[in-house]
């Protein structure tokens, strides 16, 4: 029998403790050694987004007649990320609960499109890149739509392999700004061509770029078109929680007319209580994480999030020449936060492994085989470091490999 409900409530303090101690075995992002899972914008953000959560915890954004607080929060953050990704005039958006709620409502938002427009009623499928997000996958698999990945070319989106895939009961083309696994910027303008010639819905994944992208542009970064700006983008994903530095539980979801959105709204009345209307898939919505995704972004601003962008950038490419050094070789050219890069001799799994026994926590690519950094500003501060333990754990892969080939010599 495992843990069951304690009989009589303990005290918060002791409560506390105990939960303090738990967290001690885990990553130490704090110290900036975990590049995946955790954006880390520094202490005063972290304050915004934990004061501002907490004034709004109770609050449900399910309802905004009681809460026309949240309301308005969400339409202006919704209004602020439109504004940086080229949303034209009547574009619109809500807040989800994080990426692949967001990539889920789009989803569901394509097919009934399709289905009510243009007449699709058999299998419904998705032609994507490889390198597109698993949250597409659980999505189709939910509403028993096929999921057709195409391989890449040179890492990327191959929009003639994809073309090729495409039938009459396709419902959406997808390209990343960037793609996870190594941090790269599909070619959206040549998919937004073929998504205009097969008269195709369009998405755009920005989850981990949305709110990094324009800022590295603004920096002078030669981001090429990858938002609404493309001409037959019809929705996006992006996420607050990643480097929007907002709270956790916070994404947006975009499109570019109201007429597209009209598909994803919920509105059920065959029910005892009532009409209930929901734009997404939650019924309850954390009124904390709205307000906290609102909060943060008038916090830093454009300048804000223009700075915090250059510190990730700055400690990208400090990242890129230091492995380079080390015989490294870095995936693609990668102009945001995620990194990811691999060796031509040493086994890169062996090295992460070594990393990982000096606290280090970060992610891998399996094709080619590689590691990979997803940057928070505060990383700005440990490249040194990095670049010291990954020359140590090369090391002892080499050793370790070298000691393995004596062996054989002499066995
Ligand atoms: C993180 C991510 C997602 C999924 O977002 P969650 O918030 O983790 O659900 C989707 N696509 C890309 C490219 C991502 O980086």
């Amino acid at each position: 029998m495992g843990t069951t409900l304690p009989k009589k409530g303990k005290d918060w303090s002791e409560l506390k403790t105990e939960m303090e101690a738990r967290g001690s075995h885990d990553v130490k992002w704090r110290d900036g050694k975990t590049a995946v899972y955790v954006f880390n914008a520094g202490p005063e953000v972290a304050q915004v987004q934990k004061e501002a959560y907490a004034m709004f915890m109770s609050e449900n954004g399910l309802g905004p007649m009681a809460f026309p607080s949240l309301k308005q929060m969400e339409d202006e953050v919704v209004s602020m990320g439109l504004g940086l990704l080229h949303g034209p005039d009547g574009s619109v958006g809500n807040i989800t609960s994080g990426g692949t709620d967001s990539i889920t409502m789009a989803i569901k938002t394509a097919r009934d499109f399709a289905r009510k427009t243009k007449g699709v009623t058999g299998q419904c499928n998705i032609v994507a890149p490889w390198s597109a997000h698993p949250a597409f996958d659980k999505a189709a698999k939910m509403m028993e739509i096929e999921m057709r990945r195409v391989p890449c070319a040179d890492l990327l989106a191959d929009v003639g392999a994809m073309e090729k895939k495409i039938d009459a009961n396709t419902i959406m083309l997808v390209g990343s700004a960037p793609c996870f696994p190594y941090g790269l910027i599909d070619p959206i303008e040549a998919l937004g061509k073929l998504a205009e010639k097969k008269n195709l819905w369009l998405h755009v994944d920005a989850c981990v770029g949305g709110y990094i992208a324009p800022f590295v542009r603004m920096n002078g970064g030669d981001i090429p078109p990858f938002d609404f700006e493309v001409p037959s983008v019809s929705s996006m994903s992006a996420d607050l929680h990643k480097y929007g530095y907002c709270a956790k539980g916070a994404s947006t979801v975009l499109f570019r007319s109201e007429e597209l959105r009209a598909h994803m709204i919920f509105d059920c009345a065959d029910w005892p209580g009532g009409r209930m209307v929901t734009p997404t898939l939650a019924g309850t919505r954390p009124g904390g994480a709205i307000a906290a995704a609102w909060a943060v972004m008038n916090f830093l601003g454009e300048e804000g999030y223009r700075a915090k962008h250059k510190q990730v950038t700055d400690a990208r490419e400090a990242i890129e020449a230091g492995i380079a050094k080390l015989g490294f070789r870095v995936l693609g050219r990668p102009q945001l936060g995620i990194v990811s890069f691999t060796h031509d001799e040493e086994d890169p799994f062996a090295v992460w492994g070594k990393l990982f026994e000096r606290g280090w926590f970060t992610s891998l690519t399996t094709e080619p085989k590689g590691l990979h950094l997803m940057l928070s500003p505060f990383h700005a501060q440990v490249t040194g470091t990095y670049l010291a333990d990954l020359e140590w754990a090369l090391g002892e892969v080499k050793a370790g490999n070298e000691g393995k080939k004596r062996e054989a010599r002499y066995s």
